[in-house]
């Protein structure tokens, strides 16, 4: 894909995803009570609301469930990669997370299609998790 691609806004929650990505690490929050893992992040638990959290790193690996091809220019600064795909994925951890298939022409994404994490490195500080069929 071309194109200048949009920024995270970092904040207190989300920035140590980011920076596991940076470092080419998939990492969630697990709780520290119940242990149920989630993203994304945030202050507390939705199970037990508990305020206490570990970032653990996942495989990387999980299953497409849903993908769109988005044709219409939502970002500008995407414009350039019309058209891309957008897929649902359930990693084998269980979460679900939005991200890209690359290493495939979009009409060959498939339901139930296995992919593993892939990350671009967009600039010196920002590096996107994406996917490509494991
Ligand atoms: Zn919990």
């Amino acid at each position: 894909m071309k194109g200048e691609w949009p920024r995270p806004v970092l904040d207190v929650w989300n920035a140590p995803f980011w920076a596991a990505a940076r470092e080419h690490r998939f990492s969630v929050q697990r709780c520290e009570n119940c242990g149920l893992l989630r993203f994304p992040p945030g202050p507390s638990c939705p199970a037990c609301l508990c305020e206490a959290a570990a970032w653990v790193d996942l495989s990387g690996t999980g299953t497409v469930q849903s993908w769109v091809v988005f044709h219409q220019v939502y970002f500008s600064g995407l414009a350039e990669a019309i058209p891309y795909n957008v897929v649902q994925l359930r990693l084998d951890e269980g979460l679900r997370f939005l991200s890209n298939v690359v290493g495939v022409d979009d009409g060959e994404i498939r339901i139930g299609m296995s992919v593993s994490v892939v990350f671009d490195d967009i600039d010196e500080e920002f590096s996107l998790p994406r996917f490509r069929p494991a």
